[in-house]
């Protein structure tokens, strides 16, 4: 009878991952010589590997387990619900009492003009149903030449090969025949490492300026849609200047382009409000939601869509749906999680208790001799390593050498904290308590000191020329 395997040995285990499964964003070959980290159960904010070690989550899985670990009243609703109704579909004219409830929910939490959400079962299927959706609208509307949809470089939209063409990680396009027709990327606001001699303000406008001269270069009535993360997370954790969303939030209005906010990250808590759009101040026509809306516990994800879209594309056949659109599980379980985020005040905590202790600690790591910036907003934080500080430089290494090594001292610690080339970025789940941001900041110190005492070593603080 086949069992899930915890009880082997850890080797064994690595041996038969190592033989059968294909790890995501991984080089296999490599991983199989080292041999995986096996997880064996959490618990707030702790994870335990297969030898007993306890390790410090800083990432909330990937950036997804917003309420922490070990919360039984979700499997408990899992239980209920697969008993009761464990599987039916919304396609042909049925509904079902937990994704109603939840749709009901999440128009209720979202601001004012967003009142319709079409489920998926993840991030990127959501964002793939954004890109038909747009372009659908616009149809309806009578404009099907429009139908570009502009992004960023180093965006992260998921890894579908629509969502994937969306996002602009040019090792992914590098894969597969991506982006897909009538994709176009501008360049990110990321000042740290782009913005020269500019001071943040003007590189902020200026980076923002790129999406008017793209939508004047390819014509107003080419362009559907324009797709950001409020702040981007899997490229680094990038907080955009503050003269940004307001010149970008002007261009959208003025030509008529939509304006997608994916919150796969941002949403349901992260920034310290309940979206990414209100901390930065925009009135998107869509958000993409995943990852917190379900604080991981089961997989879903959906677009939050507004009134006036949800018009057009309401009065026509949408062809398109997955099998597990607003499944009842994943529903039931989304809008458990989604009450224990109210009832327990969680995004009071984040304000009041667990956001300032956390700046405070993640802004102390600034005087590292490694730390070029550390900037944080909300719960999500990041630190840009370099061999020297005043002239924000790169190292002269391959870029994530520093990065990866910084990760591994982490581990070696106890503490997940994930590189992105070399910006090191954080983001714990929500209810981390201050005594657990202490006992964080100790551990990112020595990963720190360790990583650079290595780097001396091995001669790899050379700035770039
Ligand atoms: C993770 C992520 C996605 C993709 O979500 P999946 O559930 O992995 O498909 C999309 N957008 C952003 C901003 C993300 O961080």
């Amino acid at each position: 009878m086949p069992a899930i395997t915890n009880h082997l040995p850890t080797a064994e285990l690595q041996a038969l991952d190592a033989a059968h499964h294909m790890h995501p964003f991984t080089t296999n070959d490599e991983l199989a010589a080292k041999g995986a980290r096996i997880i064996t159960r959490a618990n707030g904010v702790y994870l335990q590997d297969s030898e007993g070690n306890e390790i410090l989550d800083g990432m909330a899985g990937l950036w997804c387990v917003n309420i922490g670990y070990g919360r039984h009243e979700l499997a408990e609703v899992a239980a209920r619900q697969m008993k009761e109704l464990p599987y039916y579909n919304t396609f042909f004219m049925t509904s079902h009492a937990p994704v109603i409830a939840l749709a009901a929910e999440i128009a209720k939490l979202a601001p004012a003009h967003l009142n319709h959400v079409f489920f998926a079962g993840s991030g990127s299927e959501a964002n793939d149903t954004n890109i038909r959706m747009v372009r659908h609208y616009w149809a309806i509307k009578g404009k099907p030449t429009k139908s570009i949809i502009i992004s960023r470089k180093n965006a992260y939209h998921g890894s579908s090969v629509g969502s994937g063409s969306l996002g602009g990680m040019t090792p992914m396009h590098a894969q597969g025949g991506m982006p897909i027709p009538d994709i176009h990327h501008i360049d990110q606001p990321y000042w740290w490492a782009e913005g020269g001699d500019q001071t943040p303000a003007d590189f902020g406008l200026a980076r923002a300026q790129e999406l008017e001269k793209a939508i004047l270069a390819m014509g107003e009535d080419r362009v559907a849609a324009f797709i950001a993360e409020p702040i981007q997370g899997a490229g680094g954790v990038i907080v955009p200047p503050s003269t940004y969303w307001p010149e970008i939030q002007r261009i959208c209005d003025k030509y008529e382009i939509l304006l997608i906010a994916d919150e796969v990250i941002c949403g349901f808590g992260r920034t310290g409000n309940w979206f990414g759009s209100e901390t930065v101040g925009i009135k998107p026509d869509i958000m993409t939601i995943a990852k917190g809306l379900s604080s991981g516990y089961q997989p879903i994800g959906g677009s939050i869509v507004s009134d006036e879209v949800a018009e057009a594309i309401n009065s026509d056949e949408f062809n398109h749906g997955y099998t597990y659109s607003g499944h009842p599980v994943a529903s039931a379980v989304a809008l458990e999680n989604l009450r224990i985020l109210q009832e327990e005040n969680i995004l009071d905590h984040v304000r009041d208790v667990a956001m300032p202790a956390l700046h405070e600690m993640w802004h102390g790591l600034a005087d590292h001799p490694l730390v070029g910036e550390a900037t944080i907003v909300g719960m999500m934080g990041s630190i840009a390593l370099t061999p020297h500080k005043e002239t924000r430089a790169k190292f002269a290494a391959d870029a994530g050498t520093a990065g990866f090594m910084t990760r591994e001292r982490c581990f070696a610690n106890n503490l997940i904290m994930r590189h992105v080339y070399d910006r090191m970025v954080i983001s714990p789940p929500l209810i981390i308590s201050p005594e657990e941001i202490k006992i964080m900041g100790a551990r990112a110190r020595t990963a720190l000191d360790e990583a650079y005492a290595q780097m001396k070593e091995l001669d790899l603080l050379k700035a770039a020329s």
